[in-house]
This record gives structure tokens, C-alpha cells and sequence, in this order.
């Protein structure tokens, strides 16, 4: 599947005009949302182009990776609500969204079956449905995309970074507003849609996450310790061009898993609302 954007809309896919948008933006982001709604075709997206809420998005992206435009990607969207991004407020002014048709956070129904926020239960087997818990989402079931929503994000994504280049990153509503919102879920392949989207074909992140132990205790942190200086925080444990974050010495992480990569041992820790990987000798 691949996309091309001309006059600031996807070329070949439904525009619906949403009623809710605003002046002209640039693009330095973009924001993936679950819609945490009914799974019906379109509806999601009937109600995202017109409501009561003032809510609006440029992309909804239904499961079978059918995609409606509403807004154009240089206009304002009100998919983010309060939100901060690496100290920029109020993500809408600088960013575009995609809504990703899921019912969200879930509840254990009892016999083989979750249940949604707004009612409807779904069989556990057949949907994939897995119980997960992450610090930033706490603990749920979650429904898993199935590949062809998953196909339709990734051509979106590589469309509007070809496009724009003012787009830095791709992120998600909980990075954003962290502990108001859980969304996208545990199961959204991020680290592999972002491999995707700044074309880098490497697929480091998850083989570190597959190949690395999973730290049983769950409170376990790890002491940086590099005396007067920063540690780097990289997105994947190699010394390529990677870094999200410096954690200054003495700083306190929380530690998720330990692996050894290429004869050298290292931690996926999590700093500054994201995960990203450490050199073990510099911690204690
Ligand atoms: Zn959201």
C-alpha cells in the first residue's frame, strides 16, 4: 500500500470534512489514538467528522485498513486535548492524528470473553485478546490491530514524512498525556512503525525486546553512575545514531529488561515517560 498527499489530503481515499478544525498548522508530529469505539465500519469515523465534543482528527483508520481523511494535514485538529511533547503544550497546534479503530482498555468479562468500556463483550480467542499491564497503561485486555490496520498506519505514516519534512517523530496519545490517557494500546507495534516511517529498514528495537530477559521484580531500578556527566538513553542497545534522552548521574530509573548485544551488557530502563536502552557497566 502506498500513499501520496497532494494539496495537504491522501489522493484515492474518502474526505469527509470534519466540523471541527482550525487554522494552519506544520506538522512536527504525529499522534496515534485508539478510538476506544465500536468496531462498525465508519462509525468511528461518522462521529469523529461530527459531534458534540468538538472532537476532530485528520486520519481514522478502520481494521480492515480502510482510511477516511477529515481534516487536511496543515489544518488543526482537536485529537489531543491537554498534552505536552518534550515541553511544547497543546499537541494539536503541531501536530497530525490518526485514529486507529480499537475498543481500547477492556475488562475481564468471564467465560473467554473481555469487556469494553460501552458494553460489548468480545471472545478472547477469536480477537487475539491479551491481558498486558505497562506502567503507563496499567493493567487490561487489549485488542490486538490486525495487520492490514496496522499496513494502512504504516502507509500514512511514510506518506506525510515524505511529505513533510518538518515531521520529527511519530508518538501516541499516552506518551503525550501521560497518565490522563492509555491510548494507543500495549500491543501497538510503535518501535516497528517508526523503523517504517523514517526508513530505516533495521528492526533493532524489537529483536533487542525479543532477545532481552524481562526483569522479574517489578519495582527493580537501576542508579546511573557516571560521575559528573549524562548517560545515553538509546532507543536500541547499539552505539548507532539513537539517543531519545541524557539521564544525568545519579538519576534513579526504573529497569524493564536486561540483554547482552554484541558481547556488552545492557538495560531497557524508562526515563522521561519513554523506554530506551542503557550500557549496564554505567549503572549500579
Ligand atoms: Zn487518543
Amino acid at each position: 500500500m502506498e500513499f501520496q498527499i497532494k494539496n495537504h489530503r491522501i489522493e484515492g481515499i474518502p474526505f469527509q470534512a470534519a466540523r471541527w478544525t482550525g487554522g494552519t498548522i506544520t506538522p512536527i508530529i504525529i499522534v496515534c489514538h485508539d478510538t476506544a469505539s465500536r468496531l462498525d465500519p465508519l462509525s468511528a469515523a461518522r462521529y469523529l467528522q461530527d459531534n458534540t465534543s468538538k472532537v476532530s482528527v485528520q486520519f481514522v483508520v478502520e481494521r480492515d485498513g480502510h482510511v477516511t481523511q477529515l481534516v487536511a494535514c496543515n489544518k488543526r485538529a482537536n485529537h489531543a486535548g491537554k498534552s505536552t511533547y518534550h515541553g511544547r503544550q497543546y499537541c494539536n497546534g503541531f501536530s497530525i492524528g490518526i485514529e486507529i479503530v480499537n475498543p481500547g482498555i477492556m475488562q475481564d468479562a468471564g467465560g473467554g470473553k473481555a469487556r469494553a468500556w460501552y458494553g460489548k463483550t468480545f471472545d478472547i480467542e477469536e480477537y487475539g485478546i491479551r491481558e498486558v499491564s505497562t506502567r503507563e497503561h496499567g493493567s487490561g485486555f487489549w485488542m490486538p490491530y490486525p495487520e492490514a490496520q496496522i499496513e494502512a498506519v504504516e502507509a500514512i505514516l511514510v506518506a506525510c514524512v515524505n511529505k513533510y519534512s518538518t515531521i520529527k517523530d511519530v508518538t501516541t496519545h499516552w506518551y503525550v498525556s501521560p497518565g490522563r490517557k492509555v491510548d494507543t494500546n500495549p500491543l501497538f507495534p510503535l518501535g516497528h512503525l517508526k523503523s517504517r516511517a523514517f526508513g530505516r529498514e533495521d528492526p533493532a528495537e524489537d529483536e533487542a525486546d525479543a532477545a532481552a530477559a524481562p526483569v522479574e521484580d517489578g519495582d527493580a531500578t537501576v542508579s546511573i553512575n557516571v560521575p559528573g556527566d549524562t548517560l545515553n538513553m538509546r532507543r536500541w542497545p547499539s552505539f548507532n545514531p539513537n539517543v531519545l534522552a541524557a539521564i544525568p548521574h545519579g538519576t534513579r530509573v526504573p529497569l524493564i529488561k536486561t540483554g547482552t548485544f554484541n558481547r556488552r551488557t545492557w538495560h531497557k530502563v524508562v526515563y522521561g515517560g519513554q523506554e530506551g536502552w542503557v550500557v549496564a557497566s554505567y549503572t549500579e
